[in-house]
């Protein structure tokens, strides 16, 4: 259950990526790693991949040992939230997240995207291919962070870049517009069990999503040419976006994916 002395304060403030703010997060400060505890952190499918790889792991272990399902509100589609474990000598029933440590994150370098943007979270508000289109920022305002007291300037474009975030949500912008747009069809409009499967499969776990379509009839269903089967071979990201192309087409029926008669 949420803290409430804990909970996120969202502000209503619309930021741009102009928008200005203060904040400094180091070592030194009294609530060093407090962000990390009881949180609700949804993972991007390039977090996943980076995590993954991060940790030496299968995507499928790392999926099982790490991470827990949910519905995404409004959208009827699954998404995937990190598994927070017991809090080390909390008196409470106070959980955080698997990589916290008394010095920092243990994955930092490969930090979800959520954690790069913090304390801005991120909002699109249609459906967009344009990574950099329709979104806005705003401030998570969590009253044990202090780092808004410190003494940085940036504006919304410089933290992004600062933090990496800018190449998270490239990678991410095809998978974030299925999720948008599913959001965006009335709520009657429900998926088929098997079609939330195969978005599970491609968003998520992409070791099994390349046994299956490398080791089942997928490429004798579906066109896809010689360098793009050299491509999706080689490269976990091309095979990500390949498989988000692949989705556009099993919700939307949408884009250039080609079935072979027969
Ligand atoms: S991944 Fe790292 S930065 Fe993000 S919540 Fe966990 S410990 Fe904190
Ligand atoms: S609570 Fe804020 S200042 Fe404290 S460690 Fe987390 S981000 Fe940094």
């Amino acid at each position: 259950m949420d803290n409430p002395e804990k909970m996120a304060h969202v502000e209503p403030v619309r930021l741009n990526k102009d928008s200005k703010f203060r904040f400094k997060c180091h070592q030194g400060v009294k609530c060093f790693t407090e962000c990390c505890r009881d949180i609700n952190i949804i993972l991007t499918p390039y977090d996943i991949i980076r995590l993954k790889n991060r940790m030496e792991l299968s995507s499928d272990d790392f999926l099982t040992i790490y991470t827990e399902p949910q519905i995404l509100e409004k959208t009827d589609l699954p998404v995937i939230t990190l598994k927070l474990l017991e809090a080390e000598g909390a008196d409470t029933d106070s959980k955080a997240c698997p990589f916290v440590r008394e010095d920092g994150c243990l994955v930092y370098a490969d930090r979800p995207t959520t954690c790069r943007y913090y304390p801005l979270g991120v909002a699109s508000l249609s459906h967009k291919e344009d990574p950099d289109g329709d979104e806005f920022y705003f401030f998570v305002h969590e009253p044990h962070c202090l780092g808004f007291e410190e003494d940085a300037d940036w504006t919304v474009a410089e933290w992004r870049k600062d933090q990496g975030v800018d190449v998270h949500d490239r990678i991410n912008a095809a998978w974030t517009d299925l999720l948008v747009r599913k959001r965006s069809f009335p709520p009657n409009m429900k998926l088929t069990d098997q079609t939330k499967k195969m978005f599970f499969l491609a968003s998520y776990n992409i070791d099994k999503f390349r046994e299956f379509v490398f080791e089942s009839s997928f490429l004798k269903r579906y066109k896809v040419d010689a360098g793009t089967v050299e491509k999706i071979k080689a490269d976990e990201i091309e095979l990500l976006q390949f498989g988000m192309r692949w989705l556009k087409w099993l919700l939307f029926k949408e884009g250039d994916f080609e079935v072979i008669e027969g």
